[in-house]
């Protein structure tokens, strides 16, 4: 905004702005007046140490979310270490991740990052939305984090066959966070959900209609032994274990707490089959 950072700005707090800046400074003090999120005011957010872009077309990261990263991560480097059930190579058959919704790409990019961190070869994400805005904004986040041959984008939207994983193999694990808040409390978010897509959102009456629509998919796009993380809301760890139980019989399932004890992270992995 200015052209100088904070530090420059303490230091010297003696110099004197001019006109043109003075008047863009004041246009973003009106917006954040206005309520829009800071996030989307400077055009990115920090998620897991990741600076990651982000604009209207996209959820901003929650810190919340970072759980259910740790989780995809932790169940991942866990698949990668298994000894493969099939005596498939893992040199030549990765492991699948499939990032469901991942609108700003915080996701993916985040597991892909940790990955590479720990130096975890043979890892493919596929990471899907229904919103090409959102894709846009996840394009520059795999790109500028550098994990482009890691994470493959592409349009595609739940209601599809398998998700839009038509011609896919089926996954090792399945990491979502999906919109689940439920229609009538959208209008009663924080004014800053306002600026956010409706659609990242709006879960439907109860919240879980898309979480429910996954996990009726798992069976046919997750492999045997495979799990699916999804994030879920407070008060919806009931219902979602249920749909879980309801709908893959003698699943397991559990939800992990967030760093406020809020149940967050669904955790499911179907009975494997014969
Ligand atoms: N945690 C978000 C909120 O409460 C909701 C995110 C979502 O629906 N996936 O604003």
């Amino acid at each position: 905004m200015l052209g100088v950072d904070r530090t420059a700005v303490l230091a010297h707090p003696e110099v004197r702005i001019d006109a043109g800046r003075a008047a863009a400074l004041a246009a973003v003090v009106d917006r954040r007046v206005a309520g829009e999120p800071i996030a989307y005011i400077r055009g990115f957010k920090e998620f897991r140490g990741l600076r990651l872009a982000v604009d209207p077309r996209v959820l901003i990261p929650r810190p919340e979310t970072e759980l259910l990263v740790d989780v995809a991560i932790d169940r991942t480097v866990a698949c990668l270490g298994s000894v493969a059930p099939s005596p498939r190579s893992r040199a030549s058959q990765p492991v699948r991740v499939w990032d469901v919704g991942t609108g700003s790409g915080a996701v993916a990019v985040a597991i892909a990052d940790a990955l590479r961190r720990r130096r975890a070869a043979g890892v493919r994400i596929l990471a899907t939305d229904s919103s090409p805005g959102a894709l846009a904004v996840a394009t520059a986040n795999v790109v500028a984090h550098r994990v482009a041959h890691i994470v493959q984008l592409r349009l595609a939207d739940l209601a599809d066959e398998r998700g839009g994983l038509e011609n896919e193999p089926l996954v090792d694990m399945v990491v979502g966070n999906l919109p689940y808040v439920p229609t009538d409390e959208v209008a009663r978010l924080a004014v800053a959900a306002s600026f956010e897509p409706r659609l990242a959102l709006d879960g439907g009456a109860d919240g879980l209609d898309l979480v429910v629509r996954l996990l009726s998919l798992l069976p046919s796009v997750l492999a045997t032994g495979g799990t699916a993380v999804l994030e879920i809301g407070a008060g919806q760890a009931e219902a979602a274990t249920n749909a879980a139980a309801a709908l893959l019989p003698g699943c397991f399932a559990t939800v992990h707490p967030d760093l406020a004890g809020i149940p967050r992270v669904l955790e499911v992995r179907p009975m494997a089959r014969d």
